[in-house]
């Protein structure tokens, strides 16, 4: 009776978890997709997934980070 209640326990843990961490890890990948960056050569804003990272400064092309 008791191993019931604490399997019990586990499975409503884990209920918790799914329910509550899942909508935190979406959220952040929101936040990660809206966090823009502003080109440090011509100041145009975009999105860290599309800055190209160069010397800790953030560009929006390869010609603005002088890559070419
Ligand atoms: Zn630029």
């Amino acid at each position: 009776m008791i191993i019931k209640l604490i399997v019990l326990g586990v499975v409503f843990y884990g209920v918790y978890f799914i329910f509550f961490k899942k909508p935190n890890m979406l959220k952040n990948k929101y936040e990660d997709s809206e966090t823009v960056v502003e080109c440090e050569e011509c100041g145009v804003y975009i999105s860290t997934k599309e800055a190209i990272m160069k010397d800790g400064k953030q560009y929006c092309s390869k010609e603005c980070a002088k890559l070419k």
